[in-house]
């Protein structure tokens, strides 16, 4: 569906809760006359969505939780708005026939089947579910194919390189350069590392997101699925891919060219930005949160990251050769072993551990379908649940 210049463009929130989520409705409501709120999705956590409901009053609201249904339609109802639960819901919710942009800011495993359908029905997408690429980057790849959908990414580092690359031949894009902060360990011994406790994980130095992606940061598991979803979103081999701490997180990717050029999209590390620059289907939106002060850098610095103390980001390179489901079990056992970490269940490094372990118990599929990936996750997560 096209918009004219004067009709606020329908948006659904899959993830409305969430970090992402809640600066994507930040920004709608800065901009009444561009975007309305549809529809608006939670896992579990009612009560914020019941408010963010009675503050953007979308059409429909959806829980995953179905033991919040009733809950939901007692608060909502009342207020004329529609709801729903269970992650088909969801999915449904992502492709409704009046909504113009999904934007998928739920977490995890979760955003596959509402961007499957949402790109199936044709519509735009504002990407921050990067598990999306990450478990089955070859199916979407094959769906847009067939679909006048587009996908425009969010994660701050895909949205620096889509800023690199307009007005550019990609023919002429020689490497892509992701930026990454190291995270809260950048500095830590390999031995206090191990003994980190999640509270310590959980203190991001620059970026404030929910706590599934900052312990993925930690463990620079977020860089090497950042490294995955740049393959599929700029179609950049794992040749032309490559990682680099900068600790300052103000230069938020590159792109070297051919001629040895190197651009780089810089601001401070805010979100709203690329929130923004997406829901524009990279139009810029004036009124930026803040500016960045240049003179008051002190430096812009770079390391090469460190394998040993950070051993998941060689996961994305196995990843990228092996190709097929691996990514896919890769990223179950992930999910898994955050989670255990973070109720203090398992060690640092036993993400690390569980995620290999899981690799060497599941078969490999070399072309998947959906329901292989929809399998494979199943089996990698019940593989990676018995290993604590
Ligand atoms: P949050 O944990 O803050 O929010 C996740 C959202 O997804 C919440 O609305 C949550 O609902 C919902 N959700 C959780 N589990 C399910 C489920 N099983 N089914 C349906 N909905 C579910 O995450 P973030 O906003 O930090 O991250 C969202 C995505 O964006 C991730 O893929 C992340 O990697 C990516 N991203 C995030 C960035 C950030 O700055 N936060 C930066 C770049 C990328 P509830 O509140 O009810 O639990
Ligand atoms: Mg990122």
């Amino acid at each position: 569906m096209t918009k004219t210049d004067r009709t606020p463009k329908n948006i659904a929130v899959i993830g409305a809760t969430g970090s992402i989520g809640t600066q994507t409705l930040d920004i709608a409501a800065r901009h009444p006359d561009l975007y309305r709120p549809l529809v608006l999705t939670a896992g579990s956590r009612v009560n914020e969505l019941v408010e963010l409901c009675r503050k953007h009053r979308p059409r429909l609201a959806v829980i995953a939780d179905d033991r919040h249904y009733r809950e939901l339609c007692s608060e909502l109802q009342p207020l004329g708005i529609e709801c729903a639960a269970g992650a088909d819901a969801i999915a449904e919710a992502a492709a409704l026939p009046e909504v113009d942009m999904t934007v998928t800011a739920t977490v995890g495993y979760s955003g596959l089947l509402p961007t499957v359908k949402a790109i199936t029905a044709g519509k735009d997408i504002a990407l921050a579910n990067k598990e999306t690429l990450v478990v089955a980057g070859a199916l979407i790849e094959r769906l847009l194919n067939d679909s006048s959908s587009k996908i425009y990414p969010v994660d701050s580092e895909h949205s620096a390189i889509y800023q690199c690359l307009q007005g550019e031949d990609p023919a002429q894009v020689s490497r892509l350069i992701i930026t990454a902060s190291g995270g809260p360990f950048r500095t830590w011994e390999r031995d206090r590392i191990a003994v980190a406790r999640a509270c310590d994980a959980l203190r991001h130095p620059n970026w404030s997101m929910g706590a599934k992606i900052t312990i993925d940061s930690a463990t620079m598991m977020n860089k090497a699925f950042e490294l995955i979803e740049a393959r599929w979103l700029f179609g950049v081999g794992a040749d032309r891919l490559s990682a680099v701490v900068h600790p300052q997180s103000i230069i938020h990717s590159m792109v070297e060219f051919a001629d040895g050029g190197i651009k780089a999209q810089m601001g401070v590390p805010d979100m709203h930005l690329p929130i923004a620059y997406a829901l524009g289907c990279a139009q810029r939106l004036p009124g930026a949160e803040r500016s960045l002060g240049l003179a008051d850098m002190a430096s812009l610095t770079f390391e090469e990251p460190d394998t040993d103390r950070f051993p998941c980001l060689t996961l994305a390179d196995m990843a990228l050769r092996r190709s097929g489901n691996t990514a896919c079990v890769i990223n179950a056992a992930n999910e898994v072993a955050v989670q255990a970490y973070l109720q203090n269940r398992i060690g640092f490094y036993d993400i690390y551990r569980i995620i290999c372990e899981t690799l060497d118990r599941c078969e490999y599929i070399a072309e998947p379908t959906l329901s292989d990936y929809v399998q494979t996750n199943q089996i990698a997560r019940d593989i990676a649940g018995t290993m604590f």
